[in-house]
């Protein structure tokens, strides 16, 4: 019979247990600390680097694991360490990620290494696509790209919001439109190189959960960067602009855009952290219940709480099963043709919401206390069904797939 296994081999299993050591000694006794001072916990990023956890290398490994799952298993042991923390750690993946999937050779070799420093001066990377009027609308940005051809310079006005890392990274990523004409095909993605004139840190939030990762506005005046820190080089975004201009005039095939077909590839990735938070909590409450005692006996001796239990432990399961089968077509080369990776990250974000909720409330009184984790992982679990696109709008994306409607 063929070769077809849910077993991780054995490499995959010691890498995941040294990220679940990791997880264990340094991010869980380090997490209240981190969630209480709403701040990017740079010394415990620096011990992520200095045992190479924290590296392009250790992230390049994973992400060409050719059975797909190098990744996803990292984010789900950081994520069951501490969402917060593994936030500020794997944030800067998805800025290199934006620069390895849009950027030359030359490109990635120069900016993804400075996006995460060296082991004594570590360093981190924004991605900053969203503004205050286009989040779930991308094609709603307003952030311009005017190119100047005297200088061979580019320069960037706008304001991008809810950055992760925005405004304390080394490199940011920056979506700004190029052609407002063509909406979201007259995207391009730029290079800001560390300490560029014009860009500046606007509001940091004050968030729900996950704060111990920095969120905030990205201001862009007059930002002019060099036309090499047009990710992928401006002859291919000419032949791109011609091409959809082209399909404009023709009402040719519509082509799914280069970040659109990113954030799909990124899901399954996203999903996984998800999977990570709801089984830590998952672990916790299924501890308490059975040293818990009311009644005379422990509580998990209630079906009412067993039950809960179960489907708990049975939504974790079903939600990596989604996460792992995206992550092994994305690496197979399979094309997403039901949306599997959108399909993936719904569950796995609605999973870790209900699934924390249910562990707050089988620790009583207890779980809704900063003395117990669960409610810190209840808070760090909302923002699943938000960011990289809402449960809605993966909804949106399964739902067009599947009927090839444009459903609104
Ligand atoms: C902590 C945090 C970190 C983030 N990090 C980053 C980052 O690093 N880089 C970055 O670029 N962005 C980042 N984001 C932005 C995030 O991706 C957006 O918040 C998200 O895409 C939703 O956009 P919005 O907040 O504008 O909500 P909106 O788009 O205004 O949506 C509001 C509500 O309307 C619903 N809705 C909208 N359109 C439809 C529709 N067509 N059908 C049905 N329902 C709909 C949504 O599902 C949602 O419930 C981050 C956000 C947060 C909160």
């Amino acid at each position: 019979m063929g070769d077809f296994t849910l077993e991780l081999n054995d490499d995959q299993k010691s890498v995941r247990d040294w990220i679940h050591g990791f997880a264990a000694d340094v991010m869980r006794p380090a997490a209240a600390e981190w969630d209480e001072r709403e701040e990017t916990p740079w010394p415990v990023i620096q011990e992520a680097a200095k045992i190479g956890l924290y590296s392009l290398d250790f992230y390049a490994q994973q992400f060409f694991d050719p059975t797909g799952l190098g990744i996803p298993m990292a984010m789900e042991e950081l994520f069951w360490g501490d969402a917060g923390i593994g936030l500020s750690i794997v944030g800067t993946g998805l800025a290199a990620v934006g620069v390895l999937a849009n950027g030359t050779e030359e490109q990635i070799g120069t900016w993804v290494p400075q996006m995460y420093g060296d082991v004594n001066d570590v360093k981190v990377a924004a991605f900053c696509s969203s503004e205050p009027d286009a989040g779930s609308d991308v094609s709603a940005m307003r952030t311009r790209a005017v190119y100047d051809e005297a200088k061979d310079e580019w320069v960037l006005n706008g304001t991008k919001t809810w950055a992760t890392n925005g405004g304390i990274a080394a490199v940011h990523v920056v979506v700004a439109v190029v052609d407002p004409e063509l909406g979201s095909k007259g995207h391009a993605s730029f290079i800001v190189p560390p300490n560029t004139p014009g860009l500046s840190q606007g509001q940091k939030f004050k968030k729900h959960g996950i704060r111990a990762s920095h969120t905030a506005e990205v201001v862009l005046e007059d930002c002019r960067i060099p036309g090499e820190c047009l990710l992928g080089g401006k002859e291919k975004l000419d032949e791109r602009l011609a091409r959809a201009r082209e399909r404009a005039k023709t009402g040719g095939e519509r082509v799914k855009n280069a970040a659109m077909a990113t954030f799909e590839a990124s899901r399954p990735a996203v999903g996984a952290q998800a999977v990570g938070i709801a089984r830590a909590a998952y672990e916790v409450a299924l501890d308490y219940a059975k040293t818990r005692v009311q009644f005379g006996r422990p509580i998990i001796d209630n079906q009412g709480i067993a039950f809960q239990l179960a489907d708990m432990r049975t939504q974790i399961d079903a939600a990596r099963l989604l996460v792992w089968r995206a992550s092994w077509m994305a690496a197979a080369g399979r094309p997403f043709t039901s949306a599997e990776g959108s399909m993936s990250k719904l569950y796995a974000g609605e999973t870790a919401k209900t699934v924390t909720a249910q562990a707050m409330q089988i620790l009583g009184g207890n779980g809704y206390t900063r003395e117990y984790p669960v409610e810190r992982m209840h808070r760090d679990a909302a923002i699943y069904t938000i960011f990289e696109g809402t449960s809605e709008i993966q909804r949106l994306v399964i739902a067009r797939t599947l009927s090839g409607l444009p459903i609104r």
